[in-house]
């Protein structure tokens, strides 16, 4: 079976609350877990969607007991910056391109506002898949381990810092390394969310912890597995978006 984690992007005090709570019921039903993306101070307008929810930290401390894993995405994931990227080459964005005192600022603010609420924070999602190596130095020095993203088919180090995969937006993968299916629930209608965990009974939905102990073949550089990767996943968006045309 296909092992898949499930990841939340955007997750904050004032996103699409009846969508949340309505997706991560329907997984703590079926004892699934996933890793949320939570924004540490959203001023991104477009994600601003409903007023402040008053639940929303006793649900994160719900789901954390439940098993599962906070990220740190971003800090207040407004993209005022531009530059070349690990991931997708020169774009907008909130880290890359920026000196490493200004992201370390930027990502300590971050953390010490999610630590304030008690997690335990050594993830990091960044917004849009967008950061450098500045960025990933700025990380280790804070005290992260892991980032939810990068081209792979198993989990890969760079600098220090184990990266878990990220490919797809909906359920797809292999039977071997891990996959992670990477969801925004503000936009989706509850049928869309139903069918998503419906899908999710043909695979193995493993807790990210699990992933971030499963290693890269030693046999097969790092290197090759990941140009190998990118060049596959970028051809089958390529031809979905041709085919969706
Ligand atoms: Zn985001």
């Amino acid at each position: 079976m296909v092992k898949l984690i499930i990841r939340i992007d955007d997750v904050h005090e004032k996103m699409n609350w009846k969508n949340f709570e309505f997706f991560t019921d329907l997984l703590l039903k079926r004892d699934l877990t996933a890793i949320l993306g939570v924004i540490p101070k959203c001023e991104d307008s477009k994600l601003i969607v409903s007023t402040y929810a008053n639940d929303f930290w006793p649900r994160i401390e719900k789901l954390v007991e439940a098993g599962f894993k906070i990220s740190q995405h971003g800090f207040r994931h407004v993209y005022d910056s531009h530059g070349d990227t690990l991931l997708l080459g020169n774009t907008r964005s909130e880290f890359a391109g920026l000196s490493y005192k200004e992201q370390l600022n930027k990502l300590s603010n971050g953390k010490r506002l999610l630590e304030d609420r008690g997690l335990l924070i050594d993830t990091f999602m960044a917004p849009g898949h967008s950061f450098d190596l500045t960025t990933v130095k700025c990380l280790k020095e804070l005290g992260f381990k892991y980032i939810t993203d990068g081209y792979n088919l198993w989990p890969y180090s760079v600098n220090g810092l184990k990266f878990i995969p990220q490919l797809f937006s909906s359920p797809h993968g292999l039977n071997f390394g891990v996959f992670t299916t990477c969801i925004h629930l503000d936009s989706l209608s509850f049928e869309q969310m139903e069918l998503i965990v419906h899908q999710l009974d043909r695979y193995d939905v493993i807790p990210f912890q699990e992933a971030v102990s499963m290693s890269h073949p030693v046999y097969i550089p790092q290197s090759i597995s990941n140009y190998i990767t990118r060049f596959f996943v970028r051809g089958f968006r390529g031809l979905r978006s041709l085919i969706k045309k």
